[in-house]
């Protein structure tokens, strides 16, 4: 490509408006342009890099045996009230009405076309197993569309959904898709993870997210040093403490506390460590209030809480007036010892295991020394009830836990029979005997992985693509063009025979000067940059760097042609 026909629009300013990096550079570089909340144009530039991405998606697909088809984007009423999920869905769904009133929603998602078309089309075990895949525009009103093409109300994603006439036969396909999404993202150079999203049953497979891991993500990721193990921080568990409680040594004595409410103060002001305090929480039980306690150096997980048996389904805090009500005391000197006996206590592992701590006295103004439990405080019942924290023991037992942040880059979910059942897709089996069909459901975010790839890939001057993503190569940068028909004719030789190599080469023939045409080769992230000037030619060299090292090279054509061969 030759710059000077393409439609370049780089800007300098950093915009007001984007808060995250990949946002900022993809606005810089000119990738993307705002239309409306949520809603972007890709330019000539953002849509090369977009179809690199589509590009590896669609082969990795079709090499896993899935058959692309596409599927309208605007889905009519009726077919979404079949699955009760035209009110279900929720604030997402844009619904829309065409001239004689029909309703219609603009596809989110396409479980219900997709199992449409296949009631229709297969009829017997022997079509199947079948996995149908496309890559396509779907829009949800998102609440909070943010960080440009990142969370977008309209993007780009490729879905696949797979039939089958039993659990088993959908088992080995998701296998299949989690394999095909490994390889997708490793060859698109970005570092992932599969992260067991499963929402309870046992054995863990039933879903996968993968994310790319990023600060700016905005999920919390536990994973082991040792093994494939990552879970949602909300959901990894934390493994029960091996060793035994220590003796009680302390006796047990009021001090005054006048001020010390939080952690931070009472430790500051005892010289105790947070691992020696236990917190309290006082949350809105199943029959009155429930009390929590965490060492004072953990977190409270409220997803861990929300499912005791104690509690409704949801961890909700009591409000000062609820528990000044029922235990006497203002939230901040709450404690364990002597709660009224109506209250639940239930403690997590690792509070369990400590002995003579610190903890509130139920006393406005006073917390309690030398504590422990049974001698002093009841305890209900020992459960996981903490957040894990960097360092914890993995639950699978390979290792310790670290915490990233991670991108939703793709999920792959066993749906099962629901949407089948619902529309009721059924097929003959071996037998002659119609059965519902299993399915599964694969969602990868193209577009998002545009600027989650930014996310881990770039520096102070701008973008630095991974190779298989980058909108070119290569860049050739010829100084002062103009005048030296020496250096005009060696960028037009070089330009056509990387191009005939099969190399996807900018030429940078707009004219400009050196510093504005590397700012830009820097800025969209062009991984390979030759210069061609007057001197390195005298001398047969030419001026190479590679985007992110600080030195350029000079090489003789043999060796930079070496490098592309
Ligand atoms: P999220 O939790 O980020 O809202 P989701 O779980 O709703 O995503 P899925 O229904 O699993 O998303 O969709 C498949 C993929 O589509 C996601 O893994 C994500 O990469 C991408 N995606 C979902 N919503 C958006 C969005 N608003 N903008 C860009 N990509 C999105
Ligand atoms: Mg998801």
């Amino acid at each position: 490509m030759r710059l000077s026909r393409f439609h370049l629009a780089t800007v300098k300013e950093v915009p007001a408006d984007a808060e995250i990096i990949s946002h900022k550079l993809m606005l810089r570089a000119g990738m993307i342009r705002k239309l409306a909340s949520g809603i972007y144009t890709w330019s000539p530039l953002g849509l090369r890099v977009l179809r690199r991405v589509e590009a590896i998606v669609r082969e990795e697909m079709n090499r896993a045996g899935a058959i692309e088809l596409l599927m309208p984007s605007i889905q009519p009423q009726e077919l979404w009230e079949e699955t009760g999920r035209w009110q279900k869905f929720g604030g997402q769904l844009l619904k829309i009405k065409d001239r004689k009133q029909a309703g219609y929603c603009y596809g989110p998602t396409h479980e219900e076309v997709v199992t449409d078309f296949a009631r229709h089309e297969l009829k017997s075990y022997k079509q199947l197993p079948v996995n149908f895949y496309q890559i396509q525009t779907k829009f949800r009103d998102e609440i909070r569309p943010r960080f440009g093409i990142m969370r977008a109300r309209e993007f780009l994603m490729k879905d696949a959904y797979s039939f089958h006439v039993d659990a088993d036969s959908l088992a080995v396909e998701y296998r299949n898709m989690y394999d095909t999404y490994t390889r997708i993202f490793t060859r698109l150079g970005l570092r992932f993870r599969a992260v067991d999203a499963d929402t309870g049953a046992i054995g863990g497979s039933a879903s996968h997210e993968f994310h790319v891991l990023a600060d700016s993500g905005e999920d919390a990721i536990a994973f082991s040093s040792g093994s494939d193990y990552a879970a949602n921080v909300e959901k990894a568990e934390a493994l029960a403490p091996t060793g035994e409680r220590p003796a009680a040594q302390a006796t047990m004595e009021s001090i005054d506390t006048p001020t010390q409410k939080t952690i931070d103060e009472l430790t500051a002001f005892l010289g105790v460590a947070a691992a020696q305090c236990i917190k309290t929480i006082i949350v809105r039980g199943n029959q009155g209030l429930v009390a929590l306690c965490v060492r004072g150096d953990h977190e409270i997980n409220e997803i861990k809480a929300a499912r005791l048996d104690e509690l409704p389904g949801e961890s909700v805090l009591a409000d000062e007036a609820e528990i000044e009500g029922a235990i006497g005391c203002k939230p901040g000197f709450i404690g364990p010892v002597g709660l009224p006996d109506s209250i639940p206590i239930i403690v997590d592992r690792d509070a369990a295991l400590l002995a003579d701590f610190v903890c509130g006295a139920n006393a406005g103004g006073k917390h309690l020394r030398g504590v422990n439990w049974e001698r002093d405080a009841r305890s209900t019942r020992i459960a996981d009830l903490r957040k894990v924290v960097e360092g914890d023991a993995a639950p699978d037992g390979t290792g310790t836990l670290s915490i990233a942040r991670g991108i939703e880059v793709g999920h792959v979910f066993q749906l099962g029979s629901k949407y089948a059942e619902a529309l009721d897709a059924t097929v003959l089996d071996d037998q002659g005997k119609a059965r519902i069909m299993s399915m599964g459901c694969y969602g990868i975010g193209v577009s998002r992985i545009v600027a989650a790839a930014i996310e881990q890939n770039n520096d102070e001057a701008g973008i630095l693509w991974p190779e298989a993503m980058a909108p070119w190569q290569v860049v050739i940068c010829p100084i002062n063009m103009a005048a030296s028909a020496a250096v005009r004719d060696e960028a037009e030789r070089l330009y056509n025979e990387l191009t005939g190599r099969g190399i996807e080469v900018a030429l940078d023939d707009r004219g400009l000067r050196p510093g504005s045409m590397f700012a830009d080769a820097e800025l969209i992230g062009i991984p390979h940059r030759i210069v061609i000037g007057d001197r390195g030619l005298a001398a047969g060299t030419y001026e190479y760097r590679r985007r992110g090292e600080a030195e350029n090279q000079s090489l003789s054509r043999d060796e930079l042609l070496a490098l592309f061969a």
